[in-house]
């Protein structure tokens, strides 16, 4: 907490900091014990964490970033986050987000703008950025966040932290306030390979309340990390898309290249491979995302909870003056293009295309993985950009992630992981390790052995 009040105004990750709770819960904790079970059940027994403001946190505020949500105090944890207290974690407090995780550098937040702790006036990514930069300043030891399409993986290489996007149902989304429902996971965000690790084995494993979570076997995930003390054997998958030097930024092609190469002396072999619809996909990204936005924000009516807007007269103008006053312009922007994609005339042309090029991305992975492990590739073109660099032209905004989306859009998981700093930008730099869908044992393990 010092250091929260020491470090907190130059980053800026908190929206709502729970100081009070984390007291209270680490004084109760000290006068029972964990007991004689702990460490078995209680791997996390006093670990400070922080939880994206995404995530439904009760009795903390849990805002989305948003306006709309500014009153809102949910009387319910999130799965993920019952499923940490249970293991012994300390909610430290909320941390910061582009709006309804639409976003790719936590400018979009109606709250504040969280500096990368590596240069204040730098991004640091998002729309988890709150939750990269308060681990990477060493404000709680590890975080949650979400990935829709690169917001757990493009914030953890812009801050030089690890982050984990697993595969599409292998944590519950019950208490996740919805984005795109197809494509959000909860993932860890840690200082280690270890850390996330340990915290997805936690978070991890079939919910009843979910109806997408997957209903398979959690790996002991840390355990499996020591049985893997060299890369002999594997055969990494080097996407000719993603390892073009036009577009990548010398210091992320460096970084990236370095971090192959060891894998290299430590006994992989590098596969050039192709994944030909990765072109498209930002296009069909931005169609699906904002269909599923448009429906799933409908709920957020000034009726139900929420922003209500007191002066309008009537009640068409109470829902439009409550979302117009409640949403900030990205929101909107969304809400408008994911209705217009669904609405009748335009469906086939934009939404069943999208869905169609969503398969073939699939196969492409399907395809590639009958002839590698897994397939590395830098997260993002460039190091954190600056703040304010970007905000004006949102198309540049949405191309920030164009190695992170078609992951989400297949459902496997990936891991972003710390590759050093640039020579040129001193910044961090991250490359993503993928696998199919369900192997983040192997993901973890090819990182312990690569960080
Ligand atoms: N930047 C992407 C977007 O704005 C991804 C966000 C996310 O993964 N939540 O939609």
């Amino acid at each position: 907490l010092d250091r929260m009040d020491a470090l907190e105004p130059s980053i800026r990750a908190f929206v709502t900091r729970a100081d009070e709770q984390a007291l209270n819960q680490a004084r109760e904790m000290d006068r029972v014990g964990p007991g004689a079970d702990s460490p078995a059940t209680k791997p996390l027994w006093g670990v400070p964490l922080v939880i994206k403001d995404v995530l439904t946190t009760r009795g903390i505020r849990t805002t989305c970033g948003s306006k709309m949500l500014d009153n809102f105090t949910p009387c319910f944890d999130a799965e993920a986050v019952t499923r940490l207290r249970d293991a012994g974690a300390v909610i430290l407090g909320k941390v910061n987000m582009d709006e309804f995780a639409m976003g790719s550098s936590t400018e979009n937040s109606a709250y504040n703008t969280t500096a990368n702790p590596w240069k204040l006036d730098a991004v640091p990514g998002g729309s988890s950025g709150g939750s990269a930069a308060a681990v990477a300043a060493r404000m709680g030891f590890a975080a949650l966040g979400t990935d829709t399409g690169g917001s757990i993986r493009q914030p953890a290489a812009f801050c030089g932290v690890v982050g984990l996007k697993p595969s599409y149902g292998r944590v519950s989304r019950y208490g996740l306030v919805a984005y795109a429902s197809s494509l959000d996971q909860i993932g860890p965000m840690t200082l280690s390979v270890e850390d996330a690790a340990l915290l997805l084995r936690v978070i991890a494993g079939h919910d009843p309340k979910d109806s997408t979570s997957a209903d398979r076997p959690v790996p002991d995930y840390p355990a499996l990390l020591a049985e893997r003390a060299d890369l002999a054997g594997l055969r990494i998958g080097m996407p000719e898309e993603f390892w073009g030097e036009d577009g990548l930024e010398p210091d992320v092609a460096e970084g990236c290249r370095q971090a192959t190469a060891l894998a290299e002396e430590l006994g992989a072999t590098c596969v050039p491979i192709s994944l030909p619809h990765t072109p498209y996909a930002v296009a069909a990204y931005y169609v699906v995302a904002t269909a599923e936005a448009s429906s799933n924000l409908a709920r957020f009516d000034g009726v139900r909870y929420g922003f209500r807007d007191k002066d309008a007269q009537d009640l068409i103008e109470m829902y439009r003056n409550s979302r117009s006053k409640g949403f900030g312009e990205e929101v909107q922007r969304r809400i408008m293009l994911g209705t217009y994609v669904l609405s009748s005339g335009y469906y086939d042309a934009y939404y069943k295309k999208a869905a169609q090029v969503r398969r073939l991305i699939q196969q492409d992975f399907l395809a590639a993985f009958e002839r590698c492990d897994v397939i590395c590739g830098p997260v993002t073109p460039t190091t954190a950009f600056g703040m304010g660099e970007k905000t004006s032209d949102p198309l540049q905004m949405y191309l920030t992630d164009i190695f992170t989306i078609s992951l989400n859009l297949a459902g496997l998981p990936g891991l972003s992981l710390p590759v050093g700093l640039g020579k040129r930008s001193g910044l961090p730099v991250g490359m993503q390790i993928f696998g199919p869908a369900f192997r983040e044992d192997l993901l973890l393990q090819v990182g312990h052995v690569l960080e």
